[in-house]
């Protein structure tokens, strides 16, 4: 368990940044189902829950996720399940349970760029924008590639269009962690094929899929284009897999991915 030595709560995002450019070294909190599991000794928190960042926000052209949504809210949402084949509720609701997904928030999930998240492939797919406190607003893929730097995430924006999308997940059991993961969308002929708990973070198969959204789909072979994108990845190994069990797994999941996304058209 961690330990706070000051606790800043500010009531608006302008005192949010005041204290961000005041405090060098200042936390900022999501639901603290991370942090939680350290020891830390921290000088100057930053609570956000008087911001207003908690709801989910839709308007006729996008869905704001705002930093304090939780996992759970995401999961439960009515437009999210309807949207994208319900690809973001599919992503979360894996994620340990529904204690724990009622605490962990989107702006933390998001900022840390973990690399065995589930909802990074899932968001990478859709037509999505992050907006920081001092940065500013860049797509999502932009945001990933960045070096990390000391800011805070205030929401994420997902556009709204008709693509259709899958998930798909490999757990050894159903709280651990993802062993890899992939997600596909198509968009007026565009397709979109993300790995994830390479266990890198998400990454597009960007040539697969621009070579993809050059053919009639009727002429797909979802086998061949699922190992297309397994190779053109990069896999890495640790403690829970190899990287060649991680790109056979990949292959496998990503063909059921866009074999569900052709069943959907
Ligand atoms: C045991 C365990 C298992 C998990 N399993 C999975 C899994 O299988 N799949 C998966 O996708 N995820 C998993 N996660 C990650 C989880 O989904 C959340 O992403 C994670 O807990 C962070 O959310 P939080 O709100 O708890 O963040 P916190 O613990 O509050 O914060 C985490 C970090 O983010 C920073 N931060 C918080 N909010 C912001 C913000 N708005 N802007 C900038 N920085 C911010 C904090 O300073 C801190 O460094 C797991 C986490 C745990 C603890």
């Amino acid at each position: 368990m961690f330990t706070i030595e000051q606790l800043l709560q500010p009531s608006s995002l302008d005192e949010a940044a005041v204290m961000l450019s005041e405090n060098p070294d200042l936390v900022v909190l999501g639901g603290c189902g991370f942090l939680k599991m350290g020891s830390r000794r921290i000088a100057k928190a930053m609570d956000l829950s008087r911001c207003g960042l908690e709801e989910i926000r839709e308007t006729e052209t996008q869905i704001e996720l705002n930093a304090m949504t939780t996992l759970y809210d995401i999961e439960t949402n009515a437009s999210l399940r309807d949207c994208f084949d319900g690809i973001l509720p599919r992503a979360v609701g894996h994620i340990l349970g529904v204690q724990f997904r009622r605490c962990a928030t989107i702006g933390a999930s998001v900022y840390s760029k973990y690399g065995f998240s589930d909802i990074l492939p899932a968001l990478l797919v859709l037509d999505t924008e992050v907006e920081l406190l001092r940065a500013g607003r860049m797509p999502l893929a932009e945001f990933l590639d960045k070096p990390v730097t000391r800011d805070l995430l205030v929401r994420v924006i997902i556009h709204k269009d008709d693509r259709r999308a899958s998930y798909r997940d490999l757990r050894n059991a159903s709280a651990d962690f993802p062993i890899v993961n992939a997600a596909v969308s198509l968009y007026r002929g565009q397709w979109a094929i993300v790995g994830g708990a390479r266990p890198g973070k998400a990454m597009l198969a960007t040539k697969t899929g621009q070579e993809l959204s050059n053919l009639p789909v009727e002429q797909m072979n979802a086998t061949a284009v699922a190992q297309q994108a397994a190779d053109e990845l990069v896999f890495g190994s640790n403690n829970k897999a190899s990287a060649d069990y991680r790109r056979a797994m990949f292959a496998v999941l990503a063909k059921q991915a866009l074999e569900e996304v052709l069943a959907c058209k």
